[in-house]
């Protein structure tokens, strides 16, 4: 059935729709880190939607208020409701550093491209600027403004002109790069000062830093220590915002609330979608600092910051991983899955490295530092054909990732390991 469902999307759905590893996949119900296809099959999901049901699929507590609300009203705009300004307060309560206390929060629009739109209009609306840094191995998102910020061509390679005046900078990854922890962090960051700074620079007026403080498409790439802490030195010298995309990485993903706070390093704006909806409603938010809270009414618009049903799922999101203390559960799985990832990369040569923090998870694959693709679709297949879904990421996509619900128990992350460590050891070297 699942084969069916997806030869009959493939014939009358857009082209553009892309199927991992072309696995025929269809899904007909989810539970916690479990899903069930249509064909009866059960898996074990160490994907979580690209990082978006932190709380598991259909989380009972998050579903009793999207029900109770959906009954009640869906769709509110910019109309103040009990939702809207719960949601507020419990971002708030999570902020991390300076801003807590100290933010302001506008939804956007379902997507979180819509939420970085927001922060690039924030931060040309507040420096005058034009110019933006990003960095290489971004990913911000499809949209045409997010899409500028996003480094890999194929991306965006049909699309341009896009934003002017986009430069990137190069992203500390010092395993691709050959190069020592500390040497990728100065390089990067005397590239980033030179954007800014130097009259050769490149960039005449610019209006803000943006980063993901850990990268996800671009292979979950951990930046080493004094990366985050030099950006937030830039940004300072320079009067400039400093954004963190903290779509992927937030919310728990990485063991704590927002990944920048493994640095001790406050963005002036930050990202936040995916995970936002608890269980995959679609709402996205920027939260920033009050100071830049310049802009007057109606200067960033949209027709649905008031879906209030996600609104709720995103407050009971944040109260579940509080009432049962996920990130340190997150912290404790990760450093288990990481553990078990090493182990089997000593039975396959081609594994490399393996990183990340929380359930934000890589592994990358590589024969004499030259990225393997074809390892990974292997090892994503072999784990498909034995109940377990993985994802890959990275711009040769040879990069196994993991983003698994942070409920994933630690029974279920045991029997899907012994599958991944399977497919990593029979994987061909
Ligand atoms: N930023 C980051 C860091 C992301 O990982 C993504 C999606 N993978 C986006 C932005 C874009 O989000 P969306 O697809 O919801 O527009």
């Amino acid at each position: 059935e699942s084969t069916r469902l997806v030869e009959k999307q493939r014939e009358i759905d857009s082209s553009a729709v892309a199927y991992p590893n072309n696995i025929p996949l269809a899904f007909e119900e989810g539970k916690g880190a479990t899903l069930r296809d249509a064909d009866g099959n059960t898996f074990i999901d160490l994907f979580g939607g690209i990082g978006v049901l932190n709380v598991g699929h259909s989380n009972p507590y998050v579903m009793e208020a999207v029900h109770e609300q959906a009954d009640r009203i869906v769709h509110t705009v910019d109309f103040p409701s009990e939702a809207r300004l719960e949601l507020i307060e419990k971002l708030d309560e999570i902020a991390p550093g300076e801003l807590a206390g100290d933010n302001r929060v506008i939804f956007g629009g379902p997507t979180g491209s819509d939420a970085i739109e927001a922060a690039i209009k924030l931060a040309k609306y507040n420096t005058g600027g034009t110019g933006l840094i990003a960095f290489r191995g971004a990913y911000h998102g499809p949209t045409s403004g997010p899409m500028s910020l996003t480094s890999n061509k194929k991306f965006k390679g049909h699309y341009t002109p896009l934003l002017p005046d986009v430069v990137h900078a190069p992203y500390p990854y010092p395993f691709r790069q050959g190069k020592t922890e500390d040497e990728a962090v100065k390089d990067a960051l005397e590239e980033v000062r030179a954007i800014v700074e130097d009259p050769y620079g490149g960039l005449a007026n610019p209006a803000g830093i943006f980063a993901e403080p850990i990268q996800g498409e671009g292979g979950v790439v951990v930046p080493p220590e004094g990366f985050l802490e030099g950006l937030r030195e830039i940004a300072d010298d320079n009067a400039l915002p400093l954004v963190f995309d903290e779509i992927q990485s937030g919310l728990g993903r990485s063991g704590e609330w927002f990944a920048c706070e493994h640095y001790d390093v406050t963005p002036d704006a930050m990202t936040m979608a995916k995970a936002l909806g608890g269980v995959g409603f679609p709402l996205s938010a920027t939260m920033y600092r009050e100071e830049l809270d310049t802009w007057g009414p109606g200067d960033h618009a949209g027709t649905y910051r008031g879906h209030v049903v996600a609104m709720r799922a995103g407050t009971r999101a944040i109260e579940y991983i509080q009432a049962h203390d996920l990130l340190a559960h997150a912290r404790e799985l990760g450093e288990y899955l990481r553990a078990r990832l090493r182990e089997a990369g000593e039975e396959n040569e081609l594994l490399a490295e393996v990183r990340g923090k929380g359930l934000f998870i890589g592994a990358e694959f590589a024969e004499d530092g030259e990225p393997v693709d074809e390892t990974v679709d292997e090892i994503q297949r072999y784990c498909y054909e034995h109940g377990v879904l993985v994802w890959t990421a990275g711009r040769h996509g040879s990069i196994l990732r993991l983003l698994p619900p942070l409920v994933l128990t630690d029974e279920l992350a045991e029997t899907a390991m012994d599958v991944v460590c399977e497919a990593i050891e029979h994987a061909t070297p």
